[in-house]
């Protein structure tokens, strides 16, 4: 059960609505966010809403069951839309591209990139500078220098930026120079950092990890809606399977079901979801027609060249494509109801 506070609540009446859930053999939870207080109260005995509802201090109350409240579609009418920074929204009928490279590798790729996504109309870009490598010897990432740098181009073309964070004692540097943080799939249940990112106001987007259940994503995302952050965006890119013949698997089943668990946006990577090249668009149209709220796509001037993930990314002639059939497909979604 989730208790909306009054923002004005009295001790006094927080006292008694404690004291009623006490009774009642509840354990409670106070959850502060950035937004508003809650308590999230668990317990076996029915208790009429009613009763909780019309109490002194209480804004509102909502019956929610299970390992996870807060991000639940359960308590509310409508999916949520998340701000990005810079009047930017996603989430139900805010659909966003998050185009860019694996790995911020120089000014000029960023420069190239940048231009070309202004361009386009395309309003987020994406770049990892502190880079989860599965081997120790492979590139890195250019580390905060290289965040700063592909920051500073990213405003002169007044683009808002998603990079990964690989730790908590990052946030404080990076903070300044990132717009969206993205928790990868190595980290998404690293506690941790997903609590240390509920204190912090910008947005995170969370990936799921490579052999996650949906409720244990979800229940990821509460760790972070619960330490006080409500902004934060799922996404869909890839499990491990069987199948050996590509990267990952990527679960577009994953994306309505989400939307019907959850009230967060959901959007899909399917660079990494199939790690070939020559298939990500197949899979980038596929996802919006499932209802993805938006696509977090690699592309690279040079492929071929590339640092990190250069199978799997576009170059801009791709990229160019990827943008205007979204558009096309997105149109499509909206007149077939879907
Ligand atoms: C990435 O986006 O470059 C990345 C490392 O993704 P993931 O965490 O999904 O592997
Ligand atoms: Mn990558």
């Amino acid at each position: 059960m989730i208790i909306q506070l009054a923002s004005d609540i009295s001790e006094k009446s927080k006292e008694s609505l404690i004291h009623f859930l006490r009774n009642e053999q509840y354990q409670w939870n106070e959850i502060r966010t950035q937004k508003a207080t809650y308590l999230i109260a668990l317990g076996k005995k029915e208790i009429d809403l009613r009763k909780v509802g019309t109490m002194p201090g209480v804004e509102d109350v909502f019956f929610v069951e299970g390992p996870y409240q807060l991000v639940s579609r359960a308590w509310k009418v409508h999916r949520s839309t998340i701000p990005l920074g810079r009047d930017l929204l996603i989430g139900e009928h805010q659909f966003q591209l998050m185009l860019g490279p694996c790995s911020v590798e120089n000014e000029q790729q960023i420069r190239t990139i940048c231009s070309f996504l202004k361009k386009h109309g395309v309003s987020i870009v994406r770049g990892g500078v502190f880079k989860p490598r599965s081997s120790p010897y492979s590139f890195q990432g250019l580390g905060l220098e290289g965040l700063q740098m592909f920051y500073s181009i990213a405003r002169e073309y007044h683009l808002l930026i998603i990079t990964e964070i690989l730790n908590e004692k990052q946030i404080d540097s990076m903070l300044p120079y990132t717009d969206i943080f993205q928790v990868g799939a190595r980290n998404s249940q690293n506690f941790s950092l997903l609590n240390a990112l509920g204190e912090v106001k910008k947005p995170v987007l969370l990936k799921r990890g490579m052999s996650m259940s949906l409720e244990e994503l979800l229940q990821s995302a509460e760790y972070i809606f619960s330490h006080g952050n409500e902004n934060i965006i799922l996404c869909e890119r890839g499990i491990r399977t069987f199948e050996s013949a590509y990267r990952n698997t990527l679960d577009l089943n994953a994306i309505p079901v989400l939307q019907e668990k959850t009230h967060l946006p959901v959007v899909v990577d399917p660079s990494h979801g199939i790690g070939i090249r020559r298939h990500v668009l197949k899979l980038a149209y596929s996802a919006i027609l499932a209802g993805a709220d938006g696509l977090l796509v690699e592309i690279h001037p040079e492929p071929e060249s590339a640092l990190s993930d250069g199978f799997q990314s576009l170059n801009l002639w791709e990229a160019e494509r990827l943008i205007k059939h979204s558009k096309k497909i997105l149109h499509l979604r909206g007149k077939i109801g879907i």
